[in-house]
């Protein structure tokens, strides 16, 4: 047994993939101790979509009333081209909700962060703050982490879930990030401020256009406005250190629809997120060493999977903990290497998918020109029940590779764009 006061298993980082990783395996019954940099817990910027595959493991965890009555469940989502409005595509989200079992909604981002911070308390999760983690070595049976501060913390199971720039993923991994060139800014408002703006109150919607997109949905009940404007930035392209700045903001959505062109001036103006990814990685696990959500697989936001995967991961290590554990003699040591090697035998193909799939998402979004035009029409012949393009990732969290289901073969839209934005 673990010795007394140390935990079964430390988490690095308090996002939405820590706690809501030590709440899934505190379930299990095992003491978890989550390490935050931060002198809080708390998550920045706005609206948050989560999709049938998450809503699904926050029924399980008991949080989904909670987070209905915090979000909003939206009647559709519709994809309109950023320049003339025109509808392209739609899903209609209670025929997903049919088909999947539960439902797509949104919600702010600290209010899905607050759930899960509540519930760790309740479930006794040590939540401990100022803790910045600068190392992480492998012991026997065990792994430990060294904190800035000198202090060395040790368990059985040390998970990773330190964010986009991990310091686990440099120390085991050493790659760099990569950058889209893209920035998100981001605004959440009262509906008020946006009734006249022609804005669909009961739908997200995308407008996809040439080097640019904008994201539209309420949130908070129907109160509060999300916006989310991304466009290419010209100062990126020419590898100039000062991008993505708001000058660069206004100039991206020029010609656009009147509906983005009203949205523009609500963004936020003092703080801008640089979209950047990595590429994807075949080993997660380093002895008791485990990334986990954006460390280990960071994507593109345009599948809105990023923080869903991440709370994925945490369900499915913490199912094959459950299962080994009840499979195994009373009294014998968690089988951690079994739980691990399980969880990366199906999590890291799922993750590569959704992360390539991102990338290929951008490129199809931001097209210009001709290709614009050939997107538009083949967009707008989907069925409004072809579900090609969400069954692999909407369905349940597959458990193991056998359950993870086919997937399109997603269209290599890179060269048509690199001609394009060549031309
Ligand atoms: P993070 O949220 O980055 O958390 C990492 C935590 O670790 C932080 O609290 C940090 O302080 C802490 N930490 C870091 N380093 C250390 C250290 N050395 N020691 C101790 N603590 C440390 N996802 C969706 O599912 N749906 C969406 O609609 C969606 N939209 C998005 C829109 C935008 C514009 C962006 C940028 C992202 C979007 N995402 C979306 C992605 C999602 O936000 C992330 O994938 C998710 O938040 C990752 O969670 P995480 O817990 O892995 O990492």
């Amino acid at each position: 047994p673990t010795p007394a006061g140390q935990p079964d298993v430390l988490v690095v980082g308090g996002g939405i993939g820590g706690l809501s990783t030590a709440y899934a395996l505190s379930r299990q019954g095992l003491r978890v101790r989550v390490l935050e940099q931060a002198p809080e817990y708390g998550e920045v910027g706005a609206g948050l979509q989560i999709a049938p595959n998450c809503t699904r493991i926050l029924a399980e965890y008991g949080l989904l009333d909670e987070a209905k009555s915090l979000g909003v469940v939206p009647e559709n989502m519709v994809m309109r081209d950023a320049l003339d409005s025109q509808v392209l595509t739609r899903l209609d989200l209670r025929d997903l909700e049919r088909r999947y079992g539960f439902p797509y909604m949104v919600i702010h981002r600290s209010d899905l962060h607050g759930i899960f911070l509540r519930a760790c308390r309740r479930a006794g999760v040590e939540l401990l703050n100022d803790q910045v983690v600068v190392g992480y070595e492998n012991t026997e049976g065990a792994a430990r982490v060294l904190l800035k501060d000198g202090r060395v913390e040790s368990a059985p199971l040390v998970i990773a879930a330190d964010g986009l720039h991990s310091v686990a993923r440099r120390q085991l991994i050493g790659d760099d990030v990569v950058s889209s060139s893209y920035v998100a800014y981001r605004a959440a408002v009262p509906i008020e401020q946006v009734k006249d703006n022609g804005i669909a109150e009961n739908d997200v919607t995308v407008y996809v256009g040439p080097h640019r997109h904008f994201v539209q949905y309420a949130l908070r009940g129907g109160d509060m406005f999300n916006q989310v404007a991304v466009f290419e930035s010209p100062k990126a392209l020419a590898g100039e250190e000062d991008w993505g700045t708001p000058d660069e903001l206004d100039a991206a959505f020029v010609g656009s629809c009147d509906t983005v062109i009203k949205g523009i001036p609500l963004m936020w103006r003092d703080r801008w997120w640089r979209m950047f990814d990595r590429d994807p990685i075949e080993t997660w696990v380093h002895g008791r060493i485990a990334l986990l959500g954006d460390a280990a697989h960071p994507p593109l936001q345009y599948m809105a999977q990023g923080a869903i995967m991440a709370i994925e991961d945490g369900w499915v290590l913490a199912q094959h903990y459950a299962r080994l554990a009840e499979a195994a003699p009373a009294g014998t040591e968690p089988d951690w290497d079994g739980a691990l090697a399980a969880y990366e035998a199906v999590r890291v193909e799922h993750c590569r998918r959704v992360q390539t799939t991102a990338r290929a998402w951008g490129e199809l979004w931001h097209l210009d020109g001709e290709s614009r035009l050939q997107r538009n029409a083949i967009m707008r012949a989907r069925d409004a029940d072809d579900y090609t393009f969400t069954d692999w990732v909407y369905g349940p969290t597959a458990l193991t590779p056998d359950e993870e289901p086919e997937m399109f073969t997603p269209i290599p839209l890179s060269s048509a764009a690199v001609e394009d934005r060549a031309a």
